[in-house]
Parts: C-alpha cells; sequence; structure tokens
C-alpha cells in the first residue's frame, strides 16, 4: 500500500525531537516499515532534492542534509502521502500551522526539521534512494 519517506532533518535530530515526531505517526496510525539513523552522503542529499538543483537556495540545502544525522523512515498507510503532509505543515515554518510539526517546532525554511515525500511516486522512488536494497520490514 501507500508509503511515504518522512525523514528528521539534522536540526530536528541533534534538537532532541525524534521522539515527539515518531510518537505523532505513530498515534496517528501508520505503520513503520523503515528506520535507521543516518550520516547523509553529499550524492545522497543531491540525487533526493534533484528538482530542486536550479533554485538559489540547493546548495545550502544539500549542506544542511548533510550537516549531521538525519532519522529516516519509510511509513506506510492509506493516504500516509497527504496525511504526512498535513502532520508536517507548510514548508515555510512562520506560515504553519500550531499543532503540525513546523508549525510547533521551527521559524525558518532553512531549517524545518523535517521531510516528507509529496507524491506517491516520490514515496516510492525516496525509499529506493535511502533504503536502497536493504529492505523494509
Ligand atoms: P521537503 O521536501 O523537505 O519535505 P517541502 O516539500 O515542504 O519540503 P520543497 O519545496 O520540496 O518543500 O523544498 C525542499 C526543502 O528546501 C524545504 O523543506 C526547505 O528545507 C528548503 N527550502 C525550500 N524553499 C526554500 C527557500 N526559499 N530558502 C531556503 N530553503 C528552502
Ligand atoms: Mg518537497
Amino acid at each position: 500500500s501507500e508509503m511515504s519517506y518522512v525523514m528528521i532533518k539534522p536540526d530536528g535530530v541533534q534538537r532532541g525531537l525524534v521522539g515527539d515526531i515518531i510518537s505523532r505517526f505513530e498515534r496517528k496510525g501508520f505503520q513503520l516499515k523503515g528506520l535507521k539513523l543516518y550520516q547523509t552522503p553529499q550524492a545522497v542529499a543531491e540525487e533526493h532534492y534533484k528538482d530542486l538543483k536550479e533554485k538559489p537556495f540547493y546548495p545550502a540545502l544539500v549542506g544542511y542534509i548533510c550537516s549531521g544525522p538525519v532519522v529516516c523512515m519509510v511509513w506506510e498507510g492509506k493516504g500516509v502521502v497527504a496525511s504526512a503532509r498535513k502532520l508536517i505543515g507548510a514548508t515555510n515554518p512562520l506560515a504553519s500551522e500550531p499543532g503540525t510539526i513546523r508549525g510547533d517546532f521551527a521559524i525558518e525554511v532553512g531549517r524545518n526539521v523535517i521531510h516528507g515525500s509529496d507524491s506517491p511516486e516520490n514515496g516510492e522512488r525516496e525509499t529506493a534512494i535511502w533504503f536502497g536494497s536493504e529492505g523494509l520490514v
């Protein structure tokens, strides 16, 4: 069934938000299919964000993702891609609703704590990038 690749970015890990964030997805009812702490190689961050390659913030974005360990997760369930985006909140944390992860924990778009796939197709694509042949439960 549908999968979303969700990633706690280095600021979220460093600030000790891992438990709270995982808990929100568990309580919502989605199923955890993959989980690891990971120091991202630059080539992996570049592949993940390749659609943003022409953006002025792309080099800083890749540097941010590689600046410390991330928590890589795959969550599964009906409607998980759109629902995860709702739990996460708007890209710019100042526009994210309170009660969302970014709305509760962030201020800056360049340090917005968490990633979630934007389509089921990208859920599959990103899961392959980050988990590859490791396989999921
Ligand atoms: P993500 O893909 O990380 O879940 P998103 O889908 O909400 O975020 P995208 O448009 O895909 O937003 O941008 C990817 C990431 O690039 C953002 O989460 C943010 O970290 C960074 N980013 C986006 N816009 C800007 C900007 N204007 N300045 C700096 N960083 C930005
Ligand atoms: Mg995105």
